[in-house]
């Protein structure tokens, strides 16, 4: 019965050494199965590059078109000369000048310059306004700025009255008296000279946080008080370049800020800024523009869509 029961042991045991032998094989199968299905290790995706659109931008157009900035600036330059910088007013000055411009003619924007330093005369050197190329007025008398304090605190009724002349007063005198309080807060006083120690984007960004000042009304006081390298964009500079197509005809006046900054060289903003006003006002109209006498007709893709 003793060897009867050791010979049954004897085969349980057998039996079972054989089943794990046999699950152990399975395992290792699966296992080498597993790794053969395991899909490799991707490689890491390369890290993305995000360029400065403006620049990318500059490089398509030179590639598509080449030389055509050169060739616009140089036929502009041939045909109303090459304008050298000189600064016009104070920049504060210039800020609610050009603030007096924002939709109305230069020349009445003059006026109601004018009449606020003869309302709020100041005790501060003279200064005056020459009508350089590209400015549409007829320019403004040596006489002291105004008195900003004086702006700033005028009764609203009285203050919209003095600029009425130059069109909008409603709005304008609200915004002349924010813009002044904005820089006084921020700076204690009225002066921004300081803004010619900033880069130019650095400046631009500080006038841009004043409530209705874009970059355009930024971008112009920084280029005449300072000669910082910034193309200010109004319509007829906008008008030109879209037309040209140095600008694309889907960008937005706030990205055609961004987009010139890698389009023209530094030191060129300037005689660009004023070349192409003019061109814009004397040739390149909204209605009706002199195609036949314009020198940049043969580059033009508004007369030829398919222009080198
Ligand atoms: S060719 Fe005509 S549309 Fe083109 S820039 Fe000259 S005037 Fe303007």
């Amino acid at each position: 019965m003793n060897e009867v029961h050791a010979r049954h042991v004897s085969e349980v045991v057998n039996i079972r050494e054989a089943k794990t032998h046999t699950r152990e094989r399975r395992n290792d199968t699966v296992t080498s199965a597993t790794s053969a299905r395991k899909p490799k290790p991707r490689p890491r995706p390369k890290k993305r590059r995000f360029s400065d659109p403006a620049a990318s931008y500059a490089k398509r157009l030179e590639r598509y078109r080449p030389g055509l900035v050169t060739f616009t600036l140089d036929r502009l330059g041939e045909r109303y000369g090459r304008p050298t910088w000189e600064r016009r007013l104070d920049p504060t000055s210039e800020l609610i000048l050009t603030i007096l411009t924002q939709n109305s003619a230069d020349t009445n924007a003059e006026v109601a310059f004018e009449a606020l330093r003869r309302f709020y005369p100041s005790d501060r050197p003279a200064e005056a306004h020459k009508p350089g190329s590209g400015w549409g007025g007829i320019g403004l008398s040596e006489a002291p700025p105004p008195d900003w304090q004086r702006v700033e605190f005028a009764p609203l009724p009285e203050l919209t009255d003095v600029i009425r002349p130059g069109g909008l007063a409603n709005q304008k005198a609200p915004r002349l008296q924010s813009t002044l309080r904005t820089v006084r807060e921020g700076r204690g006083d009225y002066s921004l000279e300081f803004l010619g120690d900033m880069t130019a984007l650095e400046a631009r960004a500080w006038l841009t946080r004043i409530d209705g000042i874009g970059n355009k009304t930024a971008s112009v006081l920084l280029l005449f008080c300072f000669g910082l390298p910034l193309l200010p964009i109004d319509r007829h500079v906008d008008r030109v370049l879209r037309r040209v197509g140095v600008l694309p005809p889907k960008a937005s006046l706030e990205q055609a800020h961004d987009l010139v900054l890698s389009l023209f060289e530094p030191d060129l903003m300037y005689e660009a800024h004023v070349n192409l006003i003019q061109h814009g006002r004397k040739v390149c109209h909204a209605q009706r523009p002199e195609h036949e006498i314009c020198p940049l007709r043969e580059r033009c893709r508004f007369v030829d869509p398919k222009a080198p």
